[in-house]
């Protein structure tokens, strides 16, 4: 069958950033599950899997509107170091922020004596992804999948 709206997919994928180097893959782990069409993945993956099936590969180039997002300089902000107290602050540093469903990450870039910068983006904001693909498996979800937005069973949520 091929990816739909409600299909449950697994996939292997490597991600590499434009330079060629790999972000990310499930080489050597279990394969991704996921549902189409409920959001589980960035847009330009599921766009670009509609349709594919079993054993299909393909290679997908995703810019930033349909990936991660176009970086938002505004997310990048000076805060007093004192804010800080006494926590140990160095640069790579990353904090859970966010609040009433709404999550994100905030990445410490710069510390001196006065301030810290952090920034808002995700890593990948303003980055055009490559992603090598394989369909390892593609079914239909269960009515419970399709209720709940997500994958039960393997590679899923166990509840
Ligand atoms: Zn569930």
């Amino acid at each position: 069958m091929q990816i739909d709206n409600n299909s449950v997919v697994a996939i292997h994928y490597t991600l590499t950033n434009p330079e060629g180097t790999v972000l990310d893959s499930s080489a050597g782990r279990e394969p991704l599950h996921y549902m189409q069409g409920h959001g589980n993945l960035i847009a330009g993956m599921e766009e670009g899997l509609q349709g594919k099936m079993k054993g299909d590969k393909c290679s997908l180039k995703i810019s930033p509107e349909k990936g991660y997002g176009v970086r938002d300089e505004s997310l990048v902000q000076h805060v007093a170091r004192e804010a800080f107290g006494n926590n140990d602050v160095q640069p790579g540093m990353k904090f859970n922020a966010g609040s009433q469903g709404s999550h994100y990450v905030i990445t410490v870039v710069e510390v001196n004596e006065t301030e810290v910068v952090i920034d808002g983006n995700h890593d990948l904001a303003g980055v055009t992804l490559h992603f090598d693909v394989e369909v390892m498996d593609v079914r239909m979800a269960t009515d419970d999948e399709i209720a709940h937005g997500h994958v039960h069973g393997p590679g899923g949520h166990h509840h």
